[in-house]
């Protein structure tokens, strides 16, 4: 099982953080323009600790459980990790979301608003919030559609109290993304948004052309999830 070697993966968390830097400069920005998330869902300790010892610290998840049974071990070890939670949440999950998740990118309806709203006033913790975005307009996706997103990023502030810094899309997979990327970008610089979560190992090249400041890559450093 090579692709599990933790030197593998760290060689291969090496090659994509200098990718995306390298893309980043393409695109006549700053390495530091761009923020590489290493989304480490279904993968336990052993693969996410080589890329940690390389000395990265931003991971994505996308299972508030399946963090649970992860993240506070390697929290207790990493202190400086910051954990960003990328796939739906639940309502009755929101309370547990904000205790464990530096960044919630996954905002994606009124009721996840409403949930986050209520247990952020019980909580001393203030995860940075971007909104879920369904720039496909697909049925079976989570996000907000592009036409509702104005309206909705507003509510977030005036209803709910919410601080949205940022937005985040997964585009369809049988499109082009880059179309996608653009129209996020659109609608996070008419709403005054300047953080883009967009671009996977398949297309961050593209997103980071268009603009991304978050790019979530997951199985171009610990291999094909099975
Ligand atoms: C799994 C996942 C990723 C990473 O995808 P890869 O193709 O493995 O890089 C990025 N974003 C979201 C929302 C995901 O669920």
């Amino acid at each position: 099982m090579s692709q599990t070697e933790p030197e593998e993966i760290k060689n291969r968390y090496l090659a994509i953080r200098q990718a995306v830097q390298r893309s980043a400069r393409d695109a006549g920005r700053r390495d530091t323009d761009v923020t590489l998330v290493a989304v480490s869902k279904t993968y336990g300790p052993v693969e996410i600790e080589p890329v940690l010892s390389a000395g990265h610290r931003i991971f994505g998840e996308n299972r508030v459980q399946e963090s649970q049974g992860k993240w506070p071990a390697l929290k207790a070890q990493f202190p400086d990790v910051e954990l960003h939670l990328i796939g739906p949440l639940q309502s009755n999950k929101a309370k547990e979301a904000i205790a464990l998740f530096d960044v919630i990118e996954t905002v994606d309806r009124a009721s996840i608003a409403e949930a986050l709203s209520k247990e952020l006033k019980k909580s001393d913790r203030r995860p940075k919030l971007f909104v879920q975005i369904n720039t496909g307009e697909e049925p079976q996706k989570a996000g907000v559609s592009p036409k509702e997103a104005d309206a909705f990023l507003k509510r977030c502030q005036d209803e709910w109290g919410l601080t949205i810094s940022g937005l985040m899309c997964i585009p369809p997979v049988d499109e082009p993304p880059s179309p996608h990327f653009a129209l996020l970008r659109q609608i996070a610089e008419r709403n005054g948004l300047k953080t883009l979560s967009m671009g996977m190992s398949g297309d961050f090249e593209a997103a980071i052309q268009v603009g991304a400041t978050h790019v979530r890559i997951g199985s171009a450093i610990f291999g094909a999830r099975s």
